[in-house]
Order: C-alpha cells, then structure tokens, then sequence
C-alpha cells in the first residue's frame, strides 16, 4: 500500500505540531495516515487509499461520516450565523431531546468538549456536597483535566501520570478497580463524609472495551444514595451510542449526573452535562457554582445534535445493535477457526478483540494483552483497508452506514491479517 504522501505531510507536520498531530492516540507509528475526506463508512487517505471506518473519529460519528442530512441541515445553519453570544431557541429544543432521552437528565448544561463536561460535572458535584474527595475507576478516561488525569486509560493508559500536574490537585482522586464492589465499600467506610462523587464511565471504553458486570452499576447507584455521594455516569462514548437513552436507559439506572460529549454535536464539538434540577440550577448564573465557555451551546454544533437526533430512531439502534452481533459473531468464528482463545468484549455496536487468553473485567486484566501482537494487527488490518483505532485501549465503533457488505469485508481482512500475524 502506497502512503508516500502520508510520510511526507508527517514529516513536515512534525516541525509545526508537537508529535505532527493535536491529539496524541492520533500519531501512531512509524506514520498515521492523513485524511483527505470522509463519508458513510469510509475515509480516504491523501495518496486515494480507502479505509473502512471502525474508529469513527474515535466515537462520535455514529450517524456516518458527511451524512446527507446533516450536512443540508449544517449548511442552513451556516448561513444563518456561527456564533451568537446570546441564547437562541434550538438550545432549548436539544435540551428537550437529550431530557427525553436520557432517564436522569432534568435539565441540561452544553460545553465544547466532553473534557468540560466532566470537569464541570466534578466541579458541581463538590459544590452540592460541599466534600472534595472523588473516586474515579484505573483506566478510565474522563478527559485531559488534572483532577482525572490519573490510571486514565486510551493515550495515558500505563503510563505515569503527566508532568505538569499538581499532587495537590490529584491528592483527592481515589482510584478504585471496576466490577470490583468490596473496592468501592472499603474506600467509603475508609472516607466517610469526604467523598463528594463517584464517576464512571459505563462501559468502560478507553481501555478497550469493558462492560459492567450484571448488578455492578446498581451497586453503584444503592451505595452512593445511602452514603451521601453523587453518582456521575460519564456517557461520554454510551451516550445515544448504545441506545436512545444512553447506558442509563440500557442498564437501567438513574445517577444524579451524567456528562455527554461526542455523538450529542451531530460531528461537531461539544459536551453536556445533564442531571437533576436540583443540583443542575447549582451552576452559575442561576446558582453560584461556576461553569462558562465562549462556544458553548454555538448554534453549529446545537444544530447538528439536533439533525442527529432526527437520524438516531429506535430502527436505527436496533440495525446497530444488529450489526455488533453479527461483527462479534464472524470475529468469533474466524478465532476458533484458527484456534485463537483471545476475548471479545462488546456491548451493541461497541466491541474490542483483546490479545489475551484471560477474561477482561476491569484495568489490570485488560493490562495482560499482548499490545505488540495487536498492533501488528492494527496495521495488517490496515494493509487490507480496514480503520481501526490504533491501540488495544481503544474501541472500535460502527455506525449507521457500515452495509453488510463492509462487516463482511471487514471480517475477511480480519481472518488474513491474524493469520498473518
Ligand atoms: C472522549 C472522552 C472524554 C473527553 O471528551 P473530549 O471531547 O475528548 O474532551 C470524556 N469521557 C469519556 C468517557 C471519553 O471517552
């Protein structure tokens, strides 16, 4: 496969861009590819090669890329202003959407990213509780924020934590492993009264993919009610990606707060946070616990969460969920086939192949895959034009747009390039 240009555009990008990319999980070696578009379920590289998408701008892209219908409706927008300074109405029509949708959302607060949106959600929470301890989960990923950049897992996972962060302003970050309940009850008896918050992403998806276990997130919820703490589910990938409602529709479960990001911005930047009235009216300038952001609720990506959420129908999760089977399925058979005992892991159209024989439930088991192998795999998938992300603490995503055809051709390069390997 040709990516001279790909090489050269690096090289160049190298001296203008700290590591020739503005997201590290992006620079992958010895070159990422660069893009020169994208659409449906395909991107395109700058030397014309095609890539059946499974990394989906690593989550957000669920509709496809350049969906017709968001691109018309973007365009309109356009036309009509990017960025206002004050509210306008379909800030409060995405509101409703996401209320509708979402079991715990009675209100709802929009920033530009999901790292905002976590920071904020943080924030809030100490504020209501007036407690500063938070627990946070090894290898979850909340954002680039100090407060979680700690065992955060995707570009940070396994490696020390960032210079540049204050102990102080990871002192009050309690680790706890996931799918581990007496962790959690040990580290509340140890703290009682201190911790404002519990966050959690759902289905743990910036270390692959990792679900809860049956009961776990209940536990969450029950321990965190009769203890005085929030619970802050993290739906920044779950959210209008594993159902209409989120992981709190699918696992049945109703937190105090939850953040959202990626998927609620139609392709556009953005985060939310949404909750309880109560503790939603907290922020500023209603309460008085801070929160800002010049584009926050900018009508492009309010618009595009809107035309998303037209495309996003019960038929659509339904194709989706689908569709995960049927890729988990074929991966399945192609393992046996070559006597392979690695773990699949998946939750609807969110799946990862760990290189490991043993079963991943939380951090540490997910540590024992064999990461050289699955790179080695990253790049022979890509040799037979397939786009996954490049890491074996990332998840692979389909959207609406994959066709039978592309899980079909994507499960043919899977066989050759584990044979390969
Ligand atoms: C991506 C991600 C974030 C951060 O969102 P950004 O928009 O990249 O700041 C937060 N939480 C989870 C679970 C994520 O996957």
């Amino acid at each position: 496969m040709n990516q001279q240009k790909s090489k050269e555009l690096y090289e160049e990008a190298v001296n203008y861009l700290p590591g020739g990319v503005n997201s590290p999980v992006r620079a992958y070696k010895p070159y990422p590819f660069f893009a020169q578009k994208a659409k449906g379920s395909k991107i395109y590289d700058v030397d014309g090669n095609e890539y059946i998408d499974y990394c989906l701008g690593y989550g957000p892209i669920v509709f496809g890329h350049a969906n017709d219908y968001i691109v018309e409706q973007s365009i309109n927008q356009l036309k009509l202003g990017t960025d206002y300074g004050v509210p306008s109405e379909k800030e409060i029509a995405l509101a409703k959407e996401v209320i509708n949708r979402v079991p715990c959302a009675e209100m709802v607060r929009f920033t530009n990213s999901g790292t905002e949106a976590t920071m904020s959600a943080i924030r809030l929470a100490r504020g209501v509780t007036g407690k500063n301890k938070i627990i946070k989960f090894e290898g979850a990923y909340h954002g680039a924020h100090d407060a979680v950049l700690v065992k955060s897992g995707s570009g940070a996972a396994g490696k020390p934590d960032s210079p540049g962060i204050p102990e102080e302003a990871t002192r009050n970050t309690i680790l706890a492993p996931f799918n581990d309940e007496n962790a959690i009850t040990k580290i509340i008896n140890e703290n009682k009264d201190e911790i404002a918050c519990i966050i959690a992403e759902p289905v743990m998806g910036n270390i692959g993919c990792v679900p809860p276990k049956e009961g776990y997130l209940q536990f969450l919820r029950e321990i965190t009610e009769e203890n005085n703490i929030l619970l802050i589910i993290d739906e920044v990938i779950t959210g209008f990606r594993i159902s209409k409602g989120g992981a709190q529709e699918y696992y049945d479960i109703t937190p105090d707060l939850a953040t959202f990001g990626k998927i609620v911005g139609g392709g556009f930047p953005i985060g939310a946070i949404a909750g309880k009235k109560e503790y939603m009216e907290q922020f500023t300038p209603s309460g008085n616990i801070y929160q800002a952001g010049t584009f926050s609720g900018n009508p492009m990506s309010i618009n595009g969460g809107l035309a998303a959420f037209d495309i996003l129908t019960d038929k659509r999760y339904k194709e989706l969920h689908d569709k995960g089977d049927y890729l988990r399925n074929g991966i399945q058979d192609i393992l046996s086939n070559l006597n392979l005992d690695y773990q699949i892991n998946g939750v609807e159209s969110m799946t990862q192949v760990y290189f490991t024989n043993n079963e991943v439930y939380d951090y540490e088991t997910a540590q024992k895959s064999d990461t050289k192998g699955f790179l080695k795999y990253f790049h022979n998938l890509l040799e037979n034009g397939v786009f996954i992300a490049p890491s074996q603490y990332e998840c692979t995503f389909i959207s609406t747009e994959h066709s039978k055809e592309d899980l079909d051709k994507t499960l043919e390069a899977i066989e050759i390039s584990l044979k390969e390997l």
